[in-house]
């Protein structure tokens, strides 16, 4: 009885959700529909939905989709350049993820600056074990690494990311394996973890290792802050510009030799790095000097508080 309402992070909700949802029949049905996108997580999180429905009845559940911030994105932004019959029957496009924190950490950023957040380019790098990039403009999404499904975009702790699709067939024939298998070694067993020989998908092991002068771990940690770099760059191209460049999550907030290394890339931006402030934890902190072209900045994300605001918003 103490409980007031229940917040639910959902990961996909296709097309036909943009904004969080106080879930209905209706909203049931379109998780139900959209777990073949997202078939690891939709159907736990409805496991999770009808506890909460049967064990609190009468209590409001509130869906934040994972996809929802992204649906702002344009077409040329979300269209792949494949059959557009797929698409119409299949609703193949790129979706985004973890929209959940780039919203609260690209809106925590204006705030922080105390700038208009409709009048801001953003590019947020969210880094954890999954990691995302976003292109966030005038308050909107315009673009997102992450795709149909989570496994496009940056090498994350044990995903690929972006590959040419052809290796699947070459791998497929050479190991003899099928087409769940090798999904399994692009979710499961690459990333970080397969590129440094599987020694770890943790960062804290990859920079150990990175400043004892481990060939794995240099190699692992300069090609995963090469792509995250070149996302960044690709973002600016499509907001025609950046006012700033935030990092969070896991890596992104406790890792600073990850964002020097990225930085290292962004000259052409005129950033300009102050160690001092990049070594500093747990706070939200600007970490370029204060003639740094490009603002470069640490802002926690907090995906809980996001999903409790939304839901608080939704059900008063
Ligand atoms: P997340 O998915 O956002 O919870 O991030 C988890 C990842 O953050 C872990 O797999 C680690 O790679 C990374 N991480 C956590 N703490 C640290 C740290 N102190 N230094 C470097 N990486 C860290």
């Amino acid at each position: 009885k103490e409980v007031d309402a229940i917040g639910h992070r959902v990961l996909h909700g296709g097309m036909k959700i943009t904004n969080s949802v106080i879930i209905d029949d209706e909203v049931i049905k379109v998780i139900e529909e959209c777990a073949d996108l997202g078939p690891l997580h939709n159907p736990a999180n409805l496991m999770g939905i009808n506890a909460c429905m049967k064990l609190m009845p009468g209590v409001p559940n509130v869906a934040v989709f994972d996809t929802a911030f992204h649906q702002t994105m344009p077409p040329k932004a979300y269209m792949y350049g494949i059959p557009k019959e797929y698409y119409e029957k299949y609703a193949i496009r790129k979706y985004g993820f973890h929209g959940t924190s780039h919203k609260f950490v690209s809106k925590r950023t204006a705030e922080f600056l105390g700038k208009d957040y409709n009048d801001l380019k953003i590019i947020v790098c969210h880094l954890g074990n999954g990691a995302s990039v976003s292109a966030v403009k005038n308050g909107k999404c315009v673009d997102s690494s992450m795709g149909l499904t989570p496994l496009e975009g940056l090498i994350m702790g044990t995903r690929s990311g972006d590959i040419d699709p052809a290796i699947m067939e070459f791998i497929a024939h050479k190991e003899g394996k099928n087409i769940d298998e090798i999904m399994t070694v692009l979710n499961k067993k690459s990333g970080v973890y397969g590129l440094s020989n599987n020694l770890s998908s943790d960062f804290r092991d990859l920079e150990a290792g990175y400043n004892n002068g481990d060939a794995h771990c240099i190699r692992t940690m300069n090609t995963y802050c090469y792509r995250v770099a070149k996302y960044i760059g690709s973002y600016v191209a499509a907001m025609n510009g950046v006012d700033v460049i935030c990092f969070t999550a896991g890596i992104g907030e406790n890792a600073p030799l990850v964002r020097s290394l990225v930085c290292e890339h962004l000259g052409f931006l005129g950033v300009s790095i102050d160690e001092e402030a990049n070594h500093k934890r747990g706070e939200e902190i600007a970490i370029s000097t204060p003639d740094s072209k490009t603002t470069v900045m640490v802002i926690p994300t907090n995906e809980e508080l996001a999903i409790a605001r939304e839901t608080v918003s939704l059900v008063k």
